[in-house]
């Protein structure tokens, strides 16, 4: 942000960005700002608790704002400024105090505690992850709670190896890159577009076997022949387009009550290619709104779902020169764990702003006190303007 103070302490810096984003909010969508003590029983809505269903999408790979709440950045976000804002519940700081690396700090969101796992391996969550406890505590089958994740290196985040859970109690992963790869020939090339696994280092990339487990959940779990899936893919332009399209397909063939989007193309960013950055910003801000849509057409989750939007972590600022501008997040500087988060839904406030601190590991404990269960050993606190 230009004008930040070159000596701002991180706590400074912090501040200043949420009252930029507060400001911007009131004045472009007109929101007003929320009390932190007030409280809108999500049950006022007449959801019943099996009924209740909760899509949770991550703003993936970090975006400044420069590029999206701020003035300039406004025209990047369209369809989050215009459309999805006004319906929803805004909190403008929500802190992420753990590593800034993409698997680790989506495994943090998805257990409430933050993981210290190594980013770059093929490991499981240590504390119990969000779909564990759901499953665990209110019975639900596999097929209710899903992931679907941008790159082979999240193949692990439906399941913790936690003692008293993991173990088939988890969310079933798709990867739907994986799933292309899987289907297609070793000579296609048609869709290198979409299946680069991620962003920062092109050496990590796990192989993952069981094609023949993918190419059946393609067939029997979507209902979608190979030929038709590889037909369509090759309409779409990115692998976050492809993720939402088999996030939708979820939806249609089974709607699980807890679905969870993991999109990624923002973090292309590293790659240094600023119109790039954009244009994955602007595809992120379209596709939230496809979701939502999604949701409002389909009779199984319309009037009964809560959406959440909130990146990972943010990206580094341009004071630090470390940072390289909108390139990377690795300074771990106040702008890049300052994210937000927008939620939305039957019961959720409408036109909100709220500036009260929350933290990434707030959500899981949100998401217990909204779907019923208890996420026992998660550290964060349920997000009281929410219930
Ligand atoms: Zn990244």
């Amino acid at each position: 942000m230009k004008t930040v103070p070159k000596l701002a302490s991180p706590h400074e810096l912090s501040l200043q960005l949420v009252r930029s984003r507060r400001d911007f909010l009131r004045s472009a969508a007109g929101l007003t700002l929320g009390s932190a003590l007030l409280h809108t029983p999500l049950v006022r809505a007449g959801v019943p608790a099996k009924k209740r269903k909760v899509v949770v999408i991550t703003f993936g790979g970090g975006a400044r704002d420069q590029e999206t709440f701020a003035p300039e950045g406004q025209e990047n976000i369209p369809n989050l400024v215009r459309e999805l804002i006004p319906q929803s519940t805004f909190f403008t700081q929500v802190v992420n105090r753990g590593i800034l690396g993409h698997y680790v700090a989506t495994a943090s969101l998805a257990t409430g505690v933050y993981e210290t796992i190594n980013n770059f391996a093929s490991l499981p969550p240590e504390h119990p992850t969000v779909f564990e406890y759901f499953r665990k505590d209110l019975k639900r089958p596999s097929t209710d709670a899903w992931v679907v994740a941008p790159s082979n290196g999240f193949n692990r985040i439906g399941e913790s190896n936690h003692r008293a859970y993991g173990g088939g109690l988890g969310a079933s992963v798709i990867l739907p890159k994986h799933l292309l790869a899987a289907s297609m020939s070793a000579r296609e090339t048609d869709y290198e577009h979409l299946l680069r696994d991620n962003y920062e280092t092109p050496l990590y990339a796990p192989a993952l076997g069981g094609n023949e487990f993918q190419l059946r959940q393609l067939e029997s779990i979507l209902r979608l022949s190979v030929d038709d899936f590889k037909a369509h893919a090759l309409t779409l332009s990115s692998p976050d387009e492809l993720s939402v399209y088999i996030a939708r397909r979820l939806m249609r063939q089974l709607a699980p009550s807890l679905l969870w989007i993991t999109m990624h193309d923002i973090d292309i960013a590293h790659a240094g290619a600023y119109s790039l950055y954009i244009e994955g910003i602007r595809r992120t801000d379209r596709l939230c709104l496809e979701m939502w849509q999604a949701i409002q057409s389909d009779p199984e989750y319309a009037g009964n779902t809560t959406m959440f939007i909130l990146p990972d972590f943010g990206r580094d600022s341009d004071e630090d020169s470390g940072g390289n501008g909108f390139q990377h997040h690795r300074t771990g500087d106040a702008l890049s764990r300052t994210t937000w988060m927008m939620v939305l839904g039957p019961g959720i406030r409408e036109g909100v702003v709220h500036d009260r601190a929350t933290q990434s590991t707030d959500l899981v404990p949100t998401l217990g006190a909204i779907l019923g269960f208890s996420p026992s050993l998660a550290q964060g606190q349920p997000i009281a303007e929410l219930l």
